[in-house]
């Protein structure tokens, strides 16, 4: 009986071994591949909303301030070398639209795509890139909602190349008044990505 067990688990040994160590190494192996790459995540919350005012006067109380947030977000953008792609919902902030400016005017190729009906709605900050030069697109039928909230840039070197999305439209309202996140990375893969639904998108939309 116990000779016919021994029998049966010998075989198995090397197979039993070879899994417990292909799994530590899968383990190790993703550890290190999540090792490689920049993740940072940033939470916005209704905790904020007493940073309007510093919002409106573009200056920080603390590092918890919605200011000291929304101006990462743009100095960050202000990095970008040779493009910047943004698919932005709603997109008011002053700082970013001044960012988004900034580079245009030092030869960045910026491209911008938005909601259609939130373009409209807020035509005077849509009307501002547009006026600089920048090309503005939205979806061309009024019954859809572009809803994505992503920006990459420089994705024409890997090594300058960065990535933001996440639940949050780039407003006022957003960073001060909402629960939302942002993830930035560098992650070739999920930069690749966004690529793909970016062009998609930038075939499929109209100029404003
Ligand atoms: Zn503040």
């Amino acid at each position: 009986m116990y000779f016919k067990i021994i029998m049966c688990i010998i075989p198995a040994t090397p197979l039993v071994l070879w899994g417990l160590v292909k799994r530590h190494y899968v383990k190790f192996d993703r550890f290190k591949a999540i090792d490689k790459y920049l993740y940072e995540c940033k939470f916005f919350s209704v905790e904020k909303s007493g940073c309007r005012t510093h919002l409106y006067r573009s200056v920080s109380c603390s590092h918890k301030c919605a200011v000291y947030d929304v101006l990462y977000i743009a100095d960050m953008m202000r990095v970008a070398k040779y493009s910047l792609n943004m698919c932005m919902c709603i997109l008011t902030n002053e700082a970013i639209l001044e960012s988004l400016i900034f580079l245009h005017n030092n030869g960045v190729k910026v491209r911008v795509i938005m909601d259609r009906g939130m373009a409209f709605h807020e035509k005077r900050k849509a009307m501002r890139l547009k006026c600089k030069g920048i090309l503005v697109k939205v979806q061309k039928s009024w019954d859809e909602i572009m809803h994505h909230k992503f920006c990459y840039f420089d994705i024409e070197e890997p090594g300058r190349c960065r990535l933001f999305f996440g639940s949050l439209n780039l407003t006022l309202q957003g960073v001060t008044s909402n629960w939302e996140y942002l993830i930035f990375t560098n992650n070739l893969y999920m930069i690749n990505e966004h690529k793909k639904i970016f062009e998609s998108l930038w075939r499929e939309t109209e100029l404003f």
